[in-house]
């Protein structure tokens, strides 16, 4: 059969944009429990706690989750897409190796540049400038904050700027 990209029970990996339409849905869900119970709460002689709160915080706190995996997803693919950056640690892409992360959200300690998500662990997806090539000759392609930053690691390496043409 051929595959149903739009079907949940698809095969293959689901996309980001998959699971970003499934958190949507769970978010629209929790919306409507939250409508469906002030309408309940509206009726007299109902007994109290037919929909509980809790309904809705377990649906929308669901739906925060899926969306967290959605962009890891995206992430993690975008990095592999040639072109971009192989590093797998984040770094802010104007002052380097200066990120802070608390509570699933990084800042940069210098400028100040905020991103909604754990930056410092996970592919740094910016865009690849670079060849680092070790001593041994083991090679990795990197940004170009990420490429400064191993130069001065490189011992005996060398950093390759990647011609754009
Ligand atoms: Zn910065
Ligand atoms: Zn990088």
């Amino acid at each position: 059969m051929f595959e149903n990209a739009d079907s949940a029970a698809g095969g293959g990996e689901p996309t980001p944009a998959e699971l970003r339409d499934l958190q949507a849905r769970a978010d629209a869900l929790a919306r409507d429990v939250v409508a469906m119970r002030e309408r309940l709460r509206q009726q007299p002689g109902l007994p109290r706690g037919v929909l509980p709160g809790t309904v809705d915080d377990a649906l929308t706190r669901a739906a925060q989750r899926i969306g967290d995996a959605a962009d890891k997803l995206a992430r993690v693919r975008a990095a592999e897409w040639s072109g971009s950056c192989t590093a797998w640690w984040g770094i802010c892409p104007r002052c380097g190796p200066t990120l802070q992360t608390e509570d699933g959200r990084s800042w940069c300690r210098e400028c100040g540049t905020r991103w909604g998500y754990d930056r410092s662990h996970g592919p740094c997806t910016e865009r690849a400038t670079h060849l680092a090539m070790d001593a041994q000759g083991g090679t990795v392609v990197v940004c170009a904050v990420h490429g400064r930053h191993m130069q001065e690691r490189l011992d005996g390496g060398l950093l390759l700027a990647i011609p754009t043409s």
